[in-house]
């Protein structure tokens, strides 16, 4: 009797992204939130976490900051957070 695969239930997970939500299924803790393997973005609903993966994370570049974790949609927001955070007035993201 091979495992259940409840993923199988979702209609939008069939197409190139069961392996992310392999690991989402991983990744996800005690509180039940699916957080993206791709980014810091956590979700309570898996669904919701599928349409992100699909419509927003692998669509858009993402601009990761070279000094913490955190990831900006675009450059203008990563280097607003690195002038805000960071103090780094001067770096253009090069
Ligand atoms: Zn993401
Ligand atoms: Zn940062």
């Amino acid at each position: 009797m091979p495992p259940k695969k409840d993923y199988a239930e979702d209609d939008n997970s069939h197409d190139g992204i069961v392996a992310a939500l392999h690991l989402v299924q991983t990744n996800c803790n005690n509180q039940g939130n699916f957080s993206c393997p791709n980014c810091t973005r956590v979700y309570q609903r898996r669904t919701t976490l599928n349409r992100h993966l699909r419509l927003e994370c692998g669509m858009t570049p993402q601009f990761p900051c070279p000094f913490c974790n955190h990831r900006s949609k675009r450059k203008h927001d990563l280097l607003y957070h690195v002038r805000s955070r960071h103090n780094e007035m001067h770096w253009n993201g090069s």
